[in-house]
């Protein structure tokens, strides 16, 4: 609690504007001091002179006028006697001010009061009148020896009107002698209303001056006012600022992937590392991170520069795989880099990385690429040796052939029922083997290098046509019909090779007549392929037993039989389709797949490139 008013108290104090505050304090106060110590003082002193100049104005008026009642006893017109009188009463007369309240005394230097307004205090002794005011100074002794003294001059004192005895207020006269009949002439004027006029313009001053404070104050308590709720409005920040800031720490310094931000340069300093980086490239801690740089730990100088050409042109790198230096001679690492150049508002560039180690994985993919290499070896070598001994073996199986055809005809007529059941299973056999062999000399053929460089550009309906004639003897043991069709006016030109799409063809006439029953049907189609323009659609459709759905596509690969046609196993090498295959999609750039209606008949359907001669 006292912490948090320390902290509030230290809020308000740094937001108070002192270089505005301390100015502004000083000229008020430099205001109010030259007002009330000079400014009033001076005016108070303007005022009193300008009094003063007054009453001295007056009495030489009054005394030239007394003169001018001297002339007359001078020059012996008048007795002394007659001419004061005259002078007396004409000054009696003598009144100013604004109600004529001010008016004239005369007095000799006894004092005797001779002339005064205040009939009480005619022809009196003046020494008596005093201030009306207790323990009052004697106002008129004071005069008189003021006058002895100087012949004239000012005296300040207690005095009431003439008309209200009440109002006793301040006074200053002045009096001068007047020598040839030593009377003292004097006058008076009450100055309490420069008191009044001083005191009035010091209560307007103090009024401004405190509203002119009041409303600094008010300036200042708005401006710390502002300045809290800003104060306090980034401290919440700050704070906000520092969870995330710890947040963001954690990841970085928890994640398992090297991440690292670097400034001016992509291949410059690091700024900041985390902690997997500093391991993976074997540094001692982040300190010593900080001083190094990312170049040096590429091992290719050329890896470094195109990296860094990189970024600057496109300002990322994604992914590159670059071979990475550790430190303290350890082997060197694998590091997946991506990169990104960062320019913030201010036109401050950074970049910031990130690279994870993928030296295991790199390693299994060597070894994975050595283990591939060798099994292409092998299976190159395997390959060989097929052909070889397929080569080798079909010479010997071919004379098999040949003289078990001898012990089967003319020459074996000796040979007894059971015998020659015998020997037309090994014929049997033997055939298979031989096709067999064939089979296999025919891939090997296709994949040492059936190009599509043989291919040649013929009519493709002839060749059709020439094989469903070819296989309508074939088909009349099980009634089957063999039908082609193609669309009319529809004659493709196809880019292959005759003898190969011969053997396609037939491959797939032949299973289809193997595979449907009695009567079924089986029908080549040729059409326009909709997928593609530039190919041909070529189909063999029968009505047979069908292919189940997951044969569909294993079928094609080598040896393999539908698992239930076993009963056909026997008369297949399981060779053909595959042998279709390499050369429908190898050799002629085209496709093919098998089909299958409910196990209700399939159709092979391959697809042929057309030739430029080719009609749409
Ligand atoms: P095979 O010499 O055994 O016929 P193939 O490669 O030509 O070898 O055929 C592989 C297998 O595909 C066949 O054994 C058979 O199970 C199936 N098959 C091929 N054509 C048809 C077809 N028209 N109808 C049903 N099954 C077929």
């Amino acid at each position: 609690m006292v912490n948090m008013k320390k902290n509030y108290i230290k809020i308000i104090l740094k937001n108070i504007p002192v270089g505005i505050l301390i100015p502004v304090l000083f000229t008020v106060g430099f205001f109010i001091f030259t007002v009330f110590s000079f400014l009033l003082p001076y005016m108070e002193n303007a005022l009193m002179d300008k009094k003063r100049e007054m009453i001295h104005e007056l009495i030489s008026t009054a005394s030239s006028t007394v003169s001018d009642f001297y002339a007359t006893e001078a020059s012996g017109e008048l007795t002394r006697d007659e001419a004061q009188s005259l002078a007396m009463d004409h000054i009696r007369t003598l009144r100013y001010g604004t109600q004529n309240e001010n008016y004239f005394w005369v007095h000799d230097m006894e004092p005797f009061m001779l002339v005064h307004p205040i009939p009480e205090l005619e022809w009196i002794n003046a020494s008596e009148i005093t201030e009306p005011i207790e323990g009052g100074r004697p106002v008129f002794v004071e005069m008189t020896e003021m006058i002895k003294e100087y012949g004239e001059g000012y005296l300040d004192y207690i005095w009431s009107a003439p008309d209200d005895p009440d109002y006793i207020a301040p006074m200053i006269s002045y009096a001068r002698i007047f020598e040839p009949w030593g009377w003292v002439i004097g006058t008076g004027i009450f100055f309490d209303d420069v008191y009044l006029e001083i005191s009035s313009m010091r209560k307007k001053l103090t009024v401004t001056i405190t509203v002119i404070l009041m409303m600094i104050l008010a300036l200042l308590s708005y401006n710390v006012w502002t300045g809290i709720q800003t104060e306090i409005q980034r401290t919440i920040a700050e704070k906000f600022l520092k969870i995330s800031e710890a947040k963001n720490r954690t990841l970085l310094e928890n994640v398992p992937v090297g991440i690292y931000r670097n400034d001016v340069d992509p291949l410059s300093k690091f700024f900041m590392i985390n902690p997997a980086l500093v391991r993976m490239l074997g540094i001692k801690s982040e300190q010593e991170a900080l001083k190094a740089k990312i170049s040096e730990f590429f091992v290719r100088k050329s890896d470094a520069e195109k990296f860094a050409k990189e970024i600057k042109s496109k300002g990322r790198v994604n992914q590159i795989e670059v071979e990475l230096k550790k430190r303290g001679g350890e082997n060197n690492i694998w590091g997946l880099l991506s990169c990104k150049r960062v320019k913030e508002d201010t036109g401050h560039v950074y970049f910031d990385g990130m690279i994870e180690n993928i030296t295991e994985r790199k390693k299994a993919a060597i070894i994975l690429k050595e283990s591939y290499e060798k099994l292409k070896k092998l299976d190159k070598e395997k390959d060989e040796f097929i052909a070889i001994a397929s080569h080798e073996m079909r010479t010997p199986m071919g004379i098999i052939n040949g003289y078990i055809s001898l012990l089967l005809g003319k020459m074996g007529q000796g040979i007894s029922v059971p015998q020659q059941s015998i020997m037309q299973k090994i014929q049997k056999n033997v055939k298979r083997l031989i096709s067999l062999v064939n089979g296999m000399l025919d891939i090997q053929k296709i994949e040492a290098g059936g190009t599509k460089e043989e291919l040649q550009s013929f009519a493709l309906s002839p060749i059709i046509e020439s094989v469903v004639k070819d296989f309508q003897i074939s088909c009349e043991p099980k009634k089957l019909s063999l039908s082609f069709n193609m669309p009319s006016e529809f004659i493709p030109t196809v880019l292959a090779d005759e003898e190969k799409l011969r053997q396609v063809l037939i491959n797939l006439v032949g299973n289809a007549v193997k595979f449907t029953p009695q009567e079924g049907t089986i029908e080549v189609l040729i059409s326009p392929y909709k997928k593609d323009p530039q190919f041909v659609r070529v189909s063999v459709k029968d009505s047979g037993t069908g292919i189940p759905e997951e044969e569909l596509k294993p079928i094609f690969e080598k040896f393999h039989q539908a698992q239930d046609h076993l009963e056909h196993t026997e008369e297949g090498t399981g060779l053909g389709l595959s042998i279709c295959k390499k050369i429908v999609e190898d050799t002629f750039g085209g496709q093919i797949w098998a089909e299958s209606y409910n196990r209700q008949g399939s159709e092979f359907i391959f697809t042929l490139k057309k030739s430029e001669e080719s009609s749409k």
